[in-house]
Parts: structure tokens; C-alpha cells; sequence
């Protein structure tokens, strides 16, 4: 079992997590809202560290990153755990479980991972399909060499996290998919049960660092479709993010809690002639016919 990175030890056996905003104190034998991250007698334990639950080699088109190496294979893994709760999660067979489910994984070291993506035509490695900062300690321990083999690390990830673990991954990371999920801190909280505003700053840290910067908006049809709060997004990201920014604006489809239809391609259509008018990469994601 793996000691944490960020916590703090605190009076009565509880420690304080400082990876992610959600600042979870826990006591003995519990868990963070991730999960994965568990107090054993006054210390954090990353208890997902070496947990694999998927491990495939993909375009890396499906991250989705389209401006960053087009055409390239990319060695991507996962784990389980998520910080946030979004009922329209796609992946909550992953996200939404700990180690107390027994859910199916395999067990891999980081060095096996590496010697893969090294010896085939990957370009690197994704940290994807759960949130990869939950999984902090492994996904730095297959980062680093990566990094070192002059190897591509790319991170799809829901931005909920601190400066200080950011600033770390920043020193390794070279691509980003963030998920924003909304304009909306109220959508944030009802919904994820997190906050936007430490998204909004992970978005500009990796802008500040001069990291290639892709991302995606689900848009789910009465939670983050209002079109006035769509545009005020698209201007910040346009003011902030600068116009080399690319916008995935994908289609939901009911899935876990979420059993609303499907968002109206008409309604895609109109979301992406609004970012058109202010961003030069805007694509539809899950819209059947679109290029
Ligand atoms: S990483 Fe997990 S344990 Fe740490 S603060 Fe976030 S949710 Fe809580």
C-alpha cells in the first residue's frame, strides 16, 4: 500500500488531504469523497495506486485531443475513483466505485506501463477514463520516465485540483483535456458536488504553462444549456484561454442517474455556430453525420 502525497496529519488520528479542493478530513479507516484515498491510522494511503481498470491502446482523437499529434496511437489506462458525482457519468462503473466494491482490475507497475508505451508506436501515455488526479502517486510514478524516454504525457481531467499537485503534473504533463462542465457554480454543486471556480484556475495555470490545452463541454439538456451562460463560457474561454483554444462541444446520452433524452442536434448545432463565432476549433462530439 502506497503513503499518499498531500496530507496533513491532524490531532485525533484524522488527516487532512490537500490534493484536491474538496480539502476531505477524514478519521481512521476512512475515505475521501474519491474513495480512493484512505486514512490507516493517521496516515492518507493512495489505495488505488497500481489499480488498472482500463488499458488500451487509442487514436488520440478519442481522448479527445484533435490539434495534438493527428494520427498518433497512444497508450491509455485508468483506474477508479472520481472526485466529482455527475449522474450523467459515462464511466461510473470506474468513476463512481472504491476498493470496497471489488470491482475488476488488474495490478501493473509503473515500469510495465512504460516498457509498453516505449516499445510500441504509442507517443506516450493518457491518464483517462477515470479522474486521473484521484490516482495522483501513480500516475506521477509512470509520468516521470515517460517523461524522461522524451515520451508524450497527456491528462484528460476534470481540473478539481489544488496549485500545488498541479504545479507538479504541470512539470511532466504536455497535453490536456479538460472537462468543463458548466459556466455555472450552482450546476457545479447540485450536480458534481464540486466548484467551478478551481477548474477555472487549473484552465489558465496550464495556459500559463504553455500546455497544449483541448476542451470539452457535455451539454446536458436542462442542467448547462442555457445559451446566454453557453456564450459567457466561450468568452471567457476566448479571453482567457486565447483563440488557439479547442472546444469539443459533445452530445449527452442518458447514462447511470441521468435518464433525460439525448441532447437535440439542433441544439448542437446552434451551440456550436455560437463558439464558431468566437473560437476557430469548435467540433461536435456524438452528433451521427458530423464530420
Ligand atoms: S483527493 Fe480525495 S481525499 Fe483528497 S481532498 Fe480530494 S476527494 Fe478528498
Amino acid at each position: 500500500m502506497h503513503t499518499a502525497s498531500y496530507f496533513v496529519s491532524k490531532e485525533g488520528g484524522k488527516v487532512h488531504c490537500t490534493l484536491c479542493p474538496h480539502a476531505c478530513v477524514v478519521v481512521h479507516g476512512g475515505y475521501g469523497k474519491c474513495r480512493v484515498r484512505k486514512n490507516e491510522d493517521g496516515v492518507m494511503l493512495a489505495e488505488s495506486w497500481g489499480a488498472v481498470s482500463g488499458y488500451h491502446m487509442d487514436p488520440i482523437e478519442k481522448k479527445p485531443l484533435y490539434h495534438y499529434y493527428p494520427g498518433s496511437q497512444i497508450l491509455s489506462v485508468g483506474s477508479y475513483g472520481c472526485n466529482f458525482r455527475c449522474p450523467w457519468c459515462q464511466n461510473a462503473g470506474i468513476s463512481q466505485c472504491g476498493a470496497e466494491t471489488g470491482m475488476m482490475r488488474r495490478e501493473l507497475l509503473p515500469d510495465e506501463i512504460v516498457h509498453t508505451a516505449a516499445s510500441s508506436d504509442s507517443m506516450g501515455v493518457a491518464y483517462t477514463y477515470n479522474e486521473p488526479t484521484v490516482w495522483f502517486e501513480f500516475m506521477m510514478d509512470i509520468a516521470r520516465p515517460v517523461k524522461e524516454r522524451g515520451m508524450k504525457n497527456v491528462v484528460v481531467t476534470n481540473g478539481f485540483i489544488n496549485p500545488a499537485p498541479l504545479d507538479e503534473m504541470l512539470e511532466v504533463s504536455d497535453a490536456f483535456n479538460v472537462d468543463l462542465k458548466s459556466f455555472d457554480d450552482e450546476v457545479y454543486r447540485e450536480y458534481a458536488k464540486a466548484r467551478l471556480e478551481p477548474v477555472l484556475n487549473t484552465l489558465k495555470t496550464i495556459v500559463a504553462a504553455g500546455k497544449h490545452l483541448e476542451v470539452t463541454f457535455l451539454v446536458v439538456p436542462g442542467v448547462n444549456d442555457d445559451l446566454e451562460r453557453f456564450e459567457e463560457m466561450i468568452k471567457w474561454l476566448k479571453a482567457e484561454a486565447g483563440k488557439k483554444v479547442v472546444l469539443h462541444v459533445n452530445r449527452y446520452y442518458p447514462s447511470w442517474k441521468m435518464h433525460a433524452a439525448p441532447t437535440p442536434v439542433k441544439l448542437m448545432r446552434r451551440m456550436k455556430s455560437i463558439a464558431g463565432a468566437h473560437l476557430p476549433h469548435v467540433y461536435l462530439g456524438n452528433v451521427p453525420g458530423e464530420a
